[in-house]
């Protein structure tokens, strides 16, 4: 497994190189090695002498397709190194007009599974990859194909509480967080150019600690990646509190699959689920009756 890695990370970086080459290139975002080489985060290649930070193995976590909002209307075209959860990400802001796919070299890495640098095991968001089947790759280090992983969530049975149960356990949860905005920062899908909670007038939300501020906070971000959250759990591992926002994320696309049949953002052509209207919708106020 390591030779093969470390085989793909070669490849990465000839093919990096060979497109910074290109006079019209700007830069190729990948991964590289943070200096106490425990993890890694987003490298910008920008020159060809440049590409030999890039890396990649189990610990590639970062989203490079995340960045690629910030650059949008920049001169050149970008390269980016996905892998499949990162292109589901990256099939999203295409749709959503935030990039444009032909400024983008779009290089697929065939991904089997990350490895959680706190337990040493597969990270649970492996647990359930879905690979978008028809994104157009430029190039790919091999078949991308969705790895076979069984991997344990460790999560208490939301299903199994009652409401007040649940309200509490989610009280309990939310009141943990210390509003650093990290989660928001990292989300491919946080990409508007002013927040509603960085907003001074009017200020939506303080950052004092108030438990209803905080949840208040969740449940907007919440229902504005309804239906775009590719569950890459990087909110979740971003987080320094521990919140399992991976939950909440989890339980937001399982009702989208319940109520409407949606089945996760970057697999299908479907249209958003934000952006869809039906007069077969069982809300009252459409007519309903749930
Ligand atoms: S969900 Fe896991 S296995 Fe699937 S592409 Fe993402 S990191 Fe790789
Ligand atoms: S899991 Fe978190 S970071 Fe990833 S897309 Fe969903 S909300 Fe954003
Ligand atoms: S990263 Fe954690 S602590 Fe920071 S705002 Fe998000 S949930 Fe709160």
């Amino acid at each position: 497994m390591r030779d093969q890695l470390k085989g793909m990370q070669t490849r990465l970086r000839e093919i990096a190189a060979a497109f910074l080459e290109r006079p019209d290139a700007l830069c190729f975002i990948g991964w590289e090695m943070t200096p106490d080489e425990k993890e890694t985060r987003p490298f910008f290649a920008r020159k060809p002498r440049q590409v030999k930070r890039l890396v990649w193995n189990e610990m590639c976590h970062p989203n490079p397709a995340s960045y690629l909002p910030g650059l949008r209307g920049s001169e050149g075209m970008i390269g980016v190194a996905v892998k499949g959860c990162d292109a589901r990400a990256l099939r999203e802001l295409i749709r959503a007009n935030q990039i444009e796919r032909k400024n983008l070299f779009v290089l697929g890495i065939p991904c089997a599974g990350l490895v959680d640098p706190n337990t040493g095991a597969i990270a649970s968001r492996c647990s359930e990859c879905q690979y978008p089947v028809d994104l157009d790759y430029d190039e790919t280090l091999g078949p991308m194909e969705t790895p076979d992983l069984t991997v344990e969530r460790s999560a208490p049975d939301l299903d199994a509480m009652s409401l007040q149960q649940r309200r509490a356990f989610w009280k309990q949860e939310l009141d943990k967080c210390i509003r650093c905005d990290a989660c928001r920062k990292i989300c491919y899908g946080c990409y508007c150019p002013e927040c509603i909670f960085e907003m001074s007038d009017p200020k939506w939300a303080t950052n004092r600690g108030d438990l209803a501020d905080k949840i208040f906070y969740h449940a907007v971000r919440a229902y504005h990646l309804a239906g775009r959250c590719v569950g890459c759990d990087e909110c979740a591992r971003a987080c320094p509190m521990g919140v399992r926002l991976d939950l909440l994320n989890r339980s937001l696309r399982d009702h989208a699959k319940e109520m409407f049949s949606f089945d996760g953002a970057g697999i299908t052509d479907e249209k958003p689920l934000l952006r869809t209207f039906s007069t077969e919708d069982p809300d009252p106020f459409f007519g309903g009756d749930k």
